[in-house]
């Protein structure tokens, strides 16, 4: 890949830190062994995935017991919230309460349940910075709830969530409710875990925060497991079978491990980069407007709107001009899904363009600047053009 080439979609995924790999790699040579055989190669894998566990529950300040394997965010979605309702559906009722704004993840896992187990679904909406009332969270819960999920952080326009104040008062209306939180995005930008956001059940994936693809982890506190989705050998303390993919769990672990630990310093650099672009790019074009710009959003997030103009031809322009960027979630084929979230916020997917720009620990300010003058150059472009034309 040309290295002239400026990355700035790290919301979509992370470059794999060389520590990463270093540590994966023993893995994949040497130490290839089951975890569940009862051999010494068997129990090098196992001492591997207790101890990746073990640096995990201590990161996310949890206990090692809590934390459940998964292949990724999509999958400890899935598991909180089917799991939710299968263990304790019958007991708590069928009542699920999510944001409009959640990842498909969990919105698409929750229209499944009302379809395949009976649930019924509230959504919560926003305003239009992105915010979801935690009140307004809470008002929602009924005596049959048996799960909120609301979102650390938006993967598409970055805003925070109070999820601490919505999981209080979601506990005063219902101490029965459980609360699920996405915080696949917030990993190693803004200070998550178990007890300091005071949830139930929390989802992380390594590679947003640069660890491997396929392997994330579902928290779940001691006495709230959702119950298995993945039947099989009951690997997992039996909530998720499967023999466990022992690399990438030693690269998840070092990967989480750098990542907070560099939080401090490196997200207050990343931000003032996306302000330096934003201001840039608002400076020169006066069509570009900042979503969610008066909320609490990500440090390395900027979700830029274009009225009039096509967001897969303002990407595609800028793939070409060697500027890697997304227009919010992307569709497994690729092309750039009617978001949802625009929608949630008023905007109109057809009628506005969405340019997600989102920073990451090799991003400087030489890159920031080429970014900028190229968004300035393509947008430009494709605003003065008449309706139809390529920018
Ligand atoms: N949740 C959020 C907020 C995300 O941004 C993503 C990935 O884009 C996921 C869940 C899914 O994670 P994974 O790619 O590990 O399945």
């Amino acid at each position: 890949m040309d290295q002239e080439r400026i990355y700035l979609d790290h919301a979509a995924t992370t470059p794999p830190a060389e520590e990463v790999i270093e540590a994966m790699l023993p893995f994949l040579r040497e130490e290839w062994g089951n975890p569940s055989s009862p051999h010494a190669r068997g129990r090098n894998a196992r001492t591997a995935v207790d101890d990746a566990r073990d640096r995990i529950a201590a990161v996310l300040g949890c206990a090692a017991r809590e934390v459940i394997f998964t292949a990724g965010g999509t999958e400890a979605d899935n598991l909180a919230l089917r799991g939710a309702v299968a263990r304790w559906g019958d007991e708590r009722g069928r009542h699920l309460v999510v944001s409009a704004i959640e990842h498909e993840g969990v919105l698409a896992t929750a229209h499944a349940l009302v379809d395949q187990a009976g649930c019924e679904l509230t959504e919560v909406g926003c305003d239009s910075q992105g915010r979801v009332d935690p009140a307004a969270v809470a008002a929602a819960v009924r005596d049959d709830t048996v799960l909120v999920s609301l979102m650390v952080a938006n993967n598409e326009i970055g805003t925070q969530q109070e999820v601490s104040t919505a999981t209080r008062l979601v506990r005063e209306r219902n101490p029965h409710t459980l609360v699920h939180s996405d915080a696949v995005q917030a990993l190693g930008r803004i200070p998550v875990g178990l007890d300091r956001l005071g949830v139930d059940l929390l989802s992380v994936s390594a590679h947003k925060c640069y660890g491997p693809k396929g392997i994330g982890a579902l928290l779940a506190r001691w006495g709230a497991h959702p119950r298995a989705q993945v039947e099989g050998g009951g690997q997992e303390r039996g909530r998720r079978s499967g023999t466990e993919n022992v690399a990438a769990i030693a690269g998840f672990a070092v990967a989480a491990e750098l990542v907070v630990c560099e939080q401090a310093a490196e997200m207050p650099r990343q931000a003032a980069l996306r302000d330096a672009l934003e201001a840039l790019v608002i400076g020169a074009l006066a069509a570009v407007r900042v979503a969610s710009g008066s909320a609490a959003r990500l440090p390395n997030v900027s979700a830029m709107l274009v009225d009039g103009a096509s967001t897969e031809a303002l990407i595609a322009a800028l793939d070409i001009a060697g500027v890697e960027v997304s227009g919010g979630s992307a569709c497994a084929s690729g092309a750039v899904r009617d978001s949802h979230v625009l929608r949630a916020i008023g905007e109109d997917p057809r009628a506005t363009a969405l340019i997600r720009c989102s920073l990451g620990r090799g991003t400087t300010q030489e890159e920031v600047r080429r970014a900028a003058a190229s968004i300035v150059a393509v947008v430009g472009r494709a605003v003065r053009a008449p309706a139809g034309a390529r920018p």
